[in-house]
């Protein structure tokens, strides 16, 4: 229990309050969050397209080049602040120990997933935090359900999980690339969507960004990649053969986008051509989620007051 903070909330006892195995309330853990898992609205912040569900949905018509009208300075300031509320939350969220956020990173090559998750999750406790990168599947993976290694990875109660690509992946290259026949990723839209929903149920919010850029924003990015020797290290020559499916990719993003939003867990879309603008609208909107959940300190067990540390 950290005296910092020191805030108890009577009457909430989210997940029975289990300190080190010891239980300090009398309730259990891990038979569901109960009231704690009463899935939040997820409040995007403003210039975030989230994706209505149940329709098609047409990612031609966002502008990657959008920044809110927002003042760069001004974003980059905002970024600490929303920083500082992830970090504050997460400690609740934590000490709590009943419930979990995920957040799934989805783009293009050289869209920025990497840079996001460095700029949003700074100072945030790592003990608290787990970051799964998914890569081309090894034969153990693909040895089992597409589902399998995603599942392995989404994170515990009381920890924020990130995702750096996903299950998707298994309905854009996968599908692109045409690594499994069309009704086989065809079918994967409502498993998808009936994955995310066991995990909303059982106590995880997800939260779901496509960082959108435009095409020409991607040739500046792989030009970089070539020209500057700090950045050759980023640099997968495939990369530059993958942009010759550029259209192809679009279409896979915006039938996932469309199918695969639901009110529990909507696509969020983030123009994303201006770093610092895309980072100060996902922070926030990390942030305000974070505050819709509502993390507490477990309450304190009786008599704690009173105890007296042996000399
Ligand atoms: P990143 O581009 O995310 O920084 P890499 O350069 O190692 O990381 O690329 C990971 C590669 O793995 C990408 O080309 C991606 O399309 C591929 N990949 C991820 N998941 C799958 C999957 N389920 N099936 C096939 N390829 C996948």
């Amino acid at each position: 229990m950290s005296k910092k903070h020191g805030k108890h909330h009577p009457g909430h006892r989210p997940g029975g309050g289990v300190t080190d195995g010891v239980d300090l309330n009398g309730g259990t853990r891990g038979d569901g969050p109960g009231d704690a898992g009463r899935p939040v609205a997820i409040p995007a912040a403003r210039g975030i397209v989230s994706v209505a569900p149940g329709a098609p949905f047409d990612l031609a018509a966002v502008d990657a080049d959008a920044d809110g009208g927002l003042d760069k300075a001004w974003a980059k300031e905002a970024l600490a602040t929303e920083r500082a509320r992830i970090v504050e939350l997460q400690e609740r969220l934590y000490a709590e120990r009943a419930r979990s956020l995920l957040l799934v990173f989805q783009a293009i090559d050289t869209g920025g997933k990497d840079g996001t998750i460095r700029a949003v999750l700074k100072g945030v406790n790592p003990q608290g935090c787990t970051v799964a990168s998914f890569k081309v599947p090894s034969s153990e993976e693909l040895d089992h359900d597409f589902l399998w290694r995603y599942h392995a990875r989404t994170p515990g109660r009381g920890m924020i999980g990130v995702f750096n690509r996903s299950h998707y992946e298994d309905v854009l290259v996968v599908r692109v690339k045409g690594l499994v026949p069309d009704a086989v990723w065809r079918s994967r839209y409502g498993l998808i969507n009936d994955f995310e929903r066991l995990l909303t149920e059982s106590g995880t919010t997800i939260l779901k960004f496509f960082l959108h850029i435009s095409k020409a924003e991607q040739k500046k990015r792989l030009e970089a990649r070539i020209s500057d020797p700090e950045k050759h290290w980023k640099l997968d020559p495939g990369d530059l053969v993958e942009r010759k499916s550029w259209d192809s990719y679009q279409q896979a993003f915006a039938d996932a986008l469309g199918r695969c939003s639901t009110p529990h867990a909507p696509w969020l879309v983030v123009p994303a051509n201006h770093k610092w603008f895309r980072n100060y609208v996902i922070a926030k909107t990390v942030a305000d989620t974070l505050e819709a959940m509502d993390p507490r300190f477990p309450e304190a067990p009786k008599g704690i007051a009173d105890l007296k540390v042996p000399d």
